[in-house]
């Protein structure tokens, strides 16, 4: 059949990898370049240039004519200034294609549009991109053409991170040097590195383009401000995992190609809770790539959607009442030889290297629970966390029944003598066959849960970069095994200090384990008493990055100075007060221009209705019910926007960004729910052909 798809010869086709340059570059280039990325260092000028050669020829048979610095700065998304290959014509006017090392190691662009956080002033307005040779370079193709991208790192002037990867970058470097002291210790002689490995889940609602253009508030905010609840949410249960249907899984398909072709694994779909929620995961891959392929999954996801006539909605909460979206972040632990350090193995009570990582972790979590639920927060991430569906604002971790039994016994008594077996699981019907069962049970509604050989992070927001989660993690599990490690490098009796420090660990840090429901509000009185954090907003969340505590970890291992914690505080505060800034501009906008006049409009139709059926002399109860109460919403309507404008208007005058956010959380949020709630009573009584929108039920069931 010759619309077969070939999938094993299409993946990678658009990506410049390890096969492309073995077969293009000169051994010793090659070498060299594999060394790099394999040890770090930096790249002579002379390879670099054999290396831009090869990759240019290569990416211009791909048919692009561009190329550009492909980076990741501080607004979450990704950013390129695409050049051309084209130089100066020779006297003849003839011009050839050109890309030096030069440019392929280093791009210079004007920083001053991004956000900084008073990192660099105008005057100080250059940054440097610098090639990440260790994530590969690929060509982006579509309408506009295609274009080779070098994903690189972001800095300013004077070498401070502008981006989410550079300090990325740090913080693997931090605990892969950390963690090979740990497995060095217990006696791995052949690992000469250790990296993390993350697995991103992402999910994601579908809209139609053309009800989606029919709603200001989705083109704006990328949520829906104003909106009654659909006849019918998720409460059937018949979504998730339900067949997919044709239209979306066409769209799957497509957006399958295209990541395969830019060398992504993609892997996993299905449908989601919500009405229209849906989720792709690719196979997990080191910390930076997955990263990088996780703004390529949210950028092919957005852009393949339009070709169907959809939009992709990333925000993590699209639609009030129904599940939002989110990014489970599954991190692990891995040698250049193959082990995963997080994995228990048959007998975890036995792992003794196991046991200390997992009562490193725990320690590194409760130490830094503030800093893990700041690296989560952003401003759609407000709506979700803490929600019923979300994982609780509250950081605490799930490891199961296993291994809570195992840490008990260890706590109690020094010892796990044994450990809890699967079994086999009974299903009651003789022709199935008897499957042997995990040693644990899920649990969807913890924060950060350990899956059997990886924790997963689920706070992450679905628009949001998993940069800063992996930051994060990475640099606190560096802290504590730096820790472990000092003291038991120099301890006398290896066995007993491993043994004393796991009992000390486990029995210290045992209150960040939590393994029964992260939704209930028991958990939340019982976190209270433990004493964990509960930072209810992205606000409350800043100053976390700012205390002593965290100045000194993200100093220690460099991958943040003060400055550059400051100037992200800042730039936090900032991108808060402006979405939500925009939020309530457009709720403004859509009451003024849409709601009150299509109101209007409708108690005009039902006073003539109530005039004329009056003058046929028969009383118009209904009419007169319904102009009444129409009435009744409009002067509410109109009220709370005139208080939205009001406190809104109060807002935009503060120069403190700190005091700014605070204030638009405090007073602009709630009266935008102020006028929401008039709003959407109107939707329900006002006539549907008058009304000059669609409506969630149109939005989420009718695609
Ligand atoms: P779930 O059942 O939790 O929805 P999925 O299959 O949707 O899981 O996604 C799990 C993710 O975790 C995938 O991206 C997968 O590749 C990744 N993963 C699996 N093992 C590891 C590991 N050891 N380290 C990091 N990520 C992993
Ligand atoms: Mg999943």
């Amino acid at each position: 059949m010759s619309d077969l798809l070939n999938v094993e010869a299409i993946f990678g086709e658009y990506v410049f990898n390890m096969g492309k340059m073995k077969e293009r570059l000169p051994k010793k280039a090659y070498a060299e370049v594999k060394r790099v990325m394999e040890t770090g260092g930096e790249l002579s000028l002379a390879t670099a240039d054999v290396v831009a050669k090869a990759m240019k020829d290569w990416a211009v048979e791909m048919g692009a004519t561009h190329y550009t610095h492909w980076f990741q700065p501080l607004t979450g998304i990704t950013a390129e200034k695409q050049d051309a290959f084209v130089t100066n014509p020779d006297e003849d006017g003839k011009m050839i294609m050109e890309f030096s090392g030069k440019e392929l190691i280093k791009g210079e662009a004007d920083a001053s549009s991004f956000p900084s956080g008073g990192l660099r002033s105008t005057f100080e307005a250059r940054g440097y991109t610098v090639w990440d040779c260790t994530s590969p370079a690929f060509v982006k193709k579509d309408a506009t053409g295609a274009v080779l991208c070098i994903p690189t790192a972001f800095c300013s002037y004077k070498g401070e991170a502008l981006d989410k990867k550079t300090p990325l970058l740090r913080s693997m470097e931090a605990v892969g040097e950390q963690a090979l002291r740990i497995v060095k210790l217990f006696g791995n002689t052949e690992a000469t590195k250790v990296e993390p490995s993350v697995g991103i889940e992402q999910e994601y609602f579908l809209v139609d383009r053309k009800k989606y253009l029919q709603r200001k508030d989705l083109i704006y905010a990328g949520r829906t401000l104003f909106g009654a609840p659909a006849p019918k949410g998720q409460e059937m249960e018949d979504h998730y995992y339900g067949a997919i249907r044709e239209r979306v899984g066409a769209y799957m398909k497509d957006i399958n190609i295209e990541l395969w072709e830019l060398g992504v694994t993609a892997k996993t779909q299905h449908n989601e809770v919500a009405p229209a929620q849906h989720e792709l995961a690719p196979i997990y891959a080191t910390a930076n790539l997955a990263v990088d392929q996780n703004q390529l999954v949210m950028e092919v996801m957005k852009k393949v959607a339009e070709r169907h006539g959809m939009m992709c909605l990333l925000h993590e909460k699209p639609f009030a009442g129904v599940n939002g979206s989110g990014k489970h972040n599954n991190w692990s632990l891995v040698t250049d030889n193959g082990v995963n350090m997080l994995d228990p193995g048959e007998t975890p009570n036995e792992n003794i290297q196991f046991l200390l990582v997992l009562a490193c972790m725990m320690k590194a979590v409760d130490k830094h629970a503030d800093l893990l639920r700041q690296s989560a927060s952003d401003v759609g991430n407000d709506h979700r966390l803490g929600a019923n569906e979300a994982p609780p604002a509250i950081i605490s971790m799930f490891v199961g029944e296993q291994l809570e039994d195992v840490i008990r016994q260890l706590v109690e008594t020094g010892e796990a003598k044994d450990c809890l077996e699967g079994g086999k699981l009974e299903t009651g019907v003789s022709t199935l066959s008897d499957v042997a069962k995990d040693a644990t049970d899920r649990n969807r509604t913890s924060p950060f849960a350990f899956t059997g050989n990886k924790f997963e992070f689920r706070m992450v927001g679905s628009a949001d970069s998993v940069a800063s989660a992996n930051t994060t993690i990475n640099a606190m599990v560096a802290e504590v095994f730096c820790e472990a490690a000092d003291i038991l490098e120099a301890a006398d009796d290896f066995d007993m200090a491993v043994h004393n420090l796991i009992k000390e660990y486990m029995t210290k840090y045992s209150r960040i384990i939590f393994n029964g429901n992260g939704y209930s509000k028991e958990w939340e009185k019982e976190a209270e008493r433990r004493g964990l954090p509960n930072i209810k907003s992205m606000v409350d969340a800043v100053e976390t990055l700012t205390t002593d505590k965290a100045k000194d970890l993200f100093g220690k291992f460099h991958i943040f100075t003060e400055t550059e914690l400051e100037s992200r505080a800042e730039v936090l505060y900032e991108t808060y007060s402006k979405s939500v800034n925009i939020e309530a501009l457009t709720m403004i906008d859509m009451a003024t221009k849409q709601f009150v006049p299509a109101a209007i409009k409708y108690t005009k139709a039902l006073a003539d209705t109530v005039i004329a059926v009056d003058a046929a002399g028969v009383e118009p109860v209904v009419q007169m019910e319904m102009l009444k109460d129409t009435q009744e919403y409009l002067n509410e309507t109109k009220e709370a926007l005139k208080k939205l404008i009001e406190v809104h208007s109060k807002a935009v005058k503060i120069t403190d960004e700190k005091d700014k956010a605070f204030y638009f959380k405090d007073m602009v949020m709630p009266a935008m729910e102020n006028l929401r709630k008039p709003v959407d009573k109107l939707e329900m009584l006002v006539d549907k052909e008058v009304w000059p929108m669609p409506s969630y039920g149109d939005l989420m069931f009718e695609i």
